[in-house]
């Protein structure tokens, strides 16, 4: 099938790249001209595993090709997925307009027949939207095509975008119950067949409950996280051990162990936007979300635990002390830096005094580039930044490592090496990586997040 991506980010690249991959001709769109000039040199703006082969290897079979060239490209593709961004307005909703100026570009020189996808993760009513404007560039050129608008939205994870593309938990599809809703869904239903070989994973339903049910999934997962959080605060405080709860608890298999860790909060791109803007949807329906206010709060709460523990450990003022740091990234696998709660932790560390030797394995250049902009206005704290390209080069002559960054390469260091560079012997570990007595074994002071009844109960 002939498929046009517009966007190419994240989404956008992943779900192209994914799309030749099955045999499908795809040209992805972006409005960057340096994003799409890179690709076609054979680079890659982002870091996922396994997505630069995919690329390669449909990119020389000539099955994927990147452009700028709305017009050519929306005449293109039979199916159009829209996988633009939607940050948070100023007022926490989604910002639509980039979904809005791709629906316009399509209305603008659709030529046939086209199945319109939303895969963009938009509020409910948005297809409504898309609808309306490619309607009105339509009229604009008394043009009488037919299209269909389809809800799409995408579940895949930073870090395992490429294979939870192809071997998906589940597809949500949402058609509108129209002619034209049935010729899309019979279009979509082939795109997506090779992807349902081993077992059907497609959800059909309505344009409206496809949109819903990606905030829905959202807002449950930062749910769990937020609630793991604030019990693990909760175990700090009355001596108990949080990960002897997370196997008590995981172990029944109505809760079960996924997305039960606590640790120093969650970022990236989706959570803390859908969580907001889903927020947002309520409030125009006069409608009041309160445990999704409580799990912002409690997130907000918890980027602030770790840059916590270490001034009760070394002081409210930390002038003239160091810190290592290990991960930047919101999480592992991915070089991506929004909302990551490092941004936090460095602020905190900085601006109290302190300075601080940072490690990730891909984020370096990102993290570079976008705590350039967080310290804009004080130039004097990102001078007190190091960089390290190795993990152990980040110690030397630091009073603590703070891990922020669940990396497998930060799971099993070489403990005596690690005690014997830092100039004090104590880890924060934001993501519960150490096993306390192991730590305590090797003479390591420990601070985990609701692990103070194992910490405590060594120094006793
Ligand atoms: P992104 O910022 O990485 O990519 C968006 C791309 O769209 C950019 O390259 C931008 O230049 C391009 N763009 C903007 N306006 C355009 C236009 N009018 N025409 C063509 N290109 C345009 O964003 P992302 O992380 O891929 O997210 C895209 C959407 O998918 C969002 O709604 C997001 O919430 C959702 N989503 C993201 C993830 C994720 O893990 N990143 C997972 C599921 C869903």
């Amino acid at each position: 099938m002939r498929i046009t991506i517009i966007g190419t980010g994240y989404v956008g690249l992943v779900t192209g790249a994914c799309l030749a991959e099955v045999g499908n001709d795809v040209c992805c769109l972006d409005v960057d001209q340096g994003k799409i000039d890179l690709l076609n040199r054979g680079g890659i703006p982002i870091f996922e595993p396994g997505l630069g082969d995919i690329v390669a290897r449909n990119r020389a079979a000539r099955r994927l090709k990147f452009s700028t060239d709305m017009a050519a490209g929306v005449t293109h593709g039979e199916i159009l997925f829209i996988a633009v961004g939607t940050p948070p307005d100023e007022d926490g909703s989604a910002d639509l307009q980039y979904v809005l100026s791709a629906a316009r570009s399509i209305g603008r020189y659709m030529n046939g027949f086209k199945v319109v996808v939303d895969k963009s993760t938009v509020p409910v009513g948005t297809a409504d939207k898309v609808r309306a404007v490619i309607q009105e560039e339509l009229r604009t050129r008394d043009s009488h095509t037919r299209f269909s608008v389809v809800s799409n939205p995408e579940f895949l994870k930073e870090g395992a975008a490429v294979e939870d593309f192809m071997r998906p938990d589940r597809i949500v599809i949402g058609c509108d119950n129209t002619p034209d809703g049935e010729h899309a869904h019979q279009l979509m239903k082939t795109l997506y067949m090779p992807f349902n070989r081993n077992h059907e994973r497609t959800f059909w339903m309505d344009v409206r409950s496809a949109e819903f049910t990606k905030y829905a999934a959202n807002a449950m997962l930062a749910t769990r996280i937020s609630f793991m959080n604030e019990m693990a605060d909760l175990a700090d405080a009355v001596g108990v051990d949080i990960e002897a709860v997370r196997h008590g608890i995981g172990s029944d298999p109505r809760i079960g162990y996924s997305f039960l860790y606590a640790g120093c909060g969650y970022g990236g791109s989706c959570f803390p936007k859908d969580v907001q803007a889903l927020e947002r949807t309520a409030r125009e329906h006069g409608r009041d979300l309160l445990i999704l206010r409580a799990v912002e709060e409690v997130n907000h709460q918890q980027k602030r635990v770790l840059g916590e523990k270490i001034i009760r450990r070394f002081g409210e003022d930390l002038s003239g002390h160091h810190f290592a740091v290990w991960g930047l990234a919101f999480k592992p696998n991915t070089n991506d830096m929004r909302e990551a709660p490092s941004r936090v932790l460095l602020r905190q560390l900085l601006g109290r005094g302190a300075s601080v030797a940072v490690h990730d394995p891909v984020a370096m250049e990102e993290a570079k580039r976008v705590l350039a902009i967080d310290f804009a206005d004080a130039p004097e704290l990102l001078a007190r930044i190091r960089f390290c390209d190795v993990p152990m080069d980040a110690l030397p002559g630091a009073d603590a490592l703070a891990i922020v960054t669940e990396w497998k390469a930060f799971r099993s260091p070489d403990f005596a090496a690690l005690k014997a560079a830092l100039k004090s012997p104590v880890i924060f570990d934001g993501r519960n990586l150490f096993d306390p007595q192991v730590m305590a074994d090797a003479g390591v002071e420990y601070h985990g997040i609701g692990r103070s009844a194992c910490t405590q109960a060594q120094a006793t």
